[in-house]
């Protein structure tokens, strides 16, 4: 399915995962092992970046293919000893092990599958690579694509447009429309404090600042279904600017993207590069914390959950976590919303650990 639907929500809270291609083999078994857990939480869609200046185009496609393919078993639980539930017929491809059997409970195995939206850029992307990566996930029954321009290839300050490429992601949304009609859901990029290129000396002139509002309209008019934000520390600021968008006549569904700070350097590094405001309030927060890095994760976990908060009484509800692929910070602050029971954390996967996860 396109995810305009889910992320539009049916009145409940949506929440979606964002992961991006690990450097090793090894790293993407642990990130499907990973994904596997998250999954069972049944978020609207996960999504799987395409590496700056098309750096990890294969294997972005193949986790992309692999990830809307995978199904995951969720089970759903109530009080196996009162009833006359037959695991073996329940699972029948599944090897039923003593340790499963010692549930206290079970209702259904549901299944789940994953909404996978893939992340494309322009960046060294001549159109016929650009046609290969779309025709590969559309035959794979993906549906959905975050069309980018991309950052400049690395080591370069500039974007710059590649020979019989295209320039920009209005571009690209409008190819992938008149290319593939209404096959794919886009979803495209929003930047509250406005696109880094904008800001000179800490801020966007409010010159700049509309001038982004109107072309990210351009790209909605063209054929985009949903907006992604990039992230932010000032809830403040992202409410504005989806005011602003409904003010210019943008409606669509515009999802905030929240990265939880996990550890001081790496929260440095990417609010430095996107040139993220960080409310002082954040900075003094973290000073006399910033060498202890539980004590940043159980901030990052409470700055993310009172966010969230603020943005769902707000009446926004969805949100998207960048995970950083990690599992722990992204899964406490849905917990702590209430979207999720700190139990099905625990029991998650329950074929690979029975015997540690569940009581006996
Ligand atoms: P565009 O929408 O094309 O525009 C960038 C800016 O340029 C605009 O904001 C506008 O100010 C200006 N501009 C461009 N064209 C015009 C025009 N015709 N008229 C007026 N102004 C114009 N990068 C990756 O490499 N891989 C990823 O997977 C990835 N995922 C991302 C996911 C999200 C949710 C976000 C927010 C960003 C992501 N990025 C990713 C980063 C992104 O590629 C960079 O921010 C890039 O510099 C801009 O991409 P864009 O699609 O926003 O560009």
């Amino acid at each position: 399915d396109k995810i305009r639907g889910a992320a539009n929500g049916d009145g409940r809270t949506a929440f979606s995962f964002e992961f991006f291609p690990p450097k090793t083999e090894e790293g993407v078994e642990n990130l499907f092992d990973r994904m596997d857990r998250m999954v069972a939480h049944n978020p609207s869609f996960c999504d799987i970046t395409w590496g700056a200046g098309g750096s990890t185009a294969d294997l972005t496609l193949d986790i992309s293919n692999r990830m809307q393919n995978m199904k995951v078993m969720y089970p759903v639980y109530i009080d196996l000893l009162n009833s006359d539930i037959d695991l073996e017929s329940a699972l029948p491809d599944r090897a039923i092990t003593k340790s499963v059997l010692v549930f206290d409970s079970i209702d259904s195995f549901m299944q789940i599958c994953v909404e996978t939206m893939m992340h494309l850029t322009c960046t060294n992307m001549p159109v016929e690579k650009i046609d290969h990566a779309l025709d590969t996930i559309k035959s794979n029954g993906i549906q959905n694509v975050l069309a980018l321009r991309g950052d400049p290839p690395h080591g370069q300050d500039k974007f710059v447009q590649v020979a019989g490429g295209f320039a920009c992601a209005l571009d690209l949304v409008q190819h992938i429309r008149a290319k593939y009609g209404d096959y794919f859901g886009i979803t495209v990029a929003g930047y509250p404090e406005a696109h880094p290129d904008m800001i000179q000396d800490g801020i966007a002139t409010e010159e700049a600042y509309n001038s982004d509002l109107t072309y990210l309209k351009r790209k909605v008019d063209a054929g985009a279904d949903l907006i992604i934000t990039q992230l932010f520390y000032d809830t403040d600021i992202f409410l504005k600017f989806v005011n602003d968008c409904r003010q210019i006549g943008i409606t669509c569904p515009i999802v905030p993207g929240i990265m939880p700070i996990n550890n001081y350097k790496g929260f440095l590094r990417m609010t430095g590069f996107c040139k993220t405001k960080i409310p002082d309030k954040i900075t003094n927060a973290l000073e006399p914390i910033k060498d202890n890095e539980e004590a940043v994760r159980a901030y990052g976990i409470h700055l993310g959950t009172e966010m969230c908060k603020k943005i769902l009484a707000n009446g926004i509800n969805t949100l998207h976590l960048y995970t950083l692929n990690m599992e722990k910070s992204a899964l406490a602050i849905i917990m702590n919303l209430g979207l999720i029971e700190e139990s099905k954390v625990l029991r998650s996967l329950p074929w690979r650990r029975p015997t540690n996860v569940f009581r006996v």
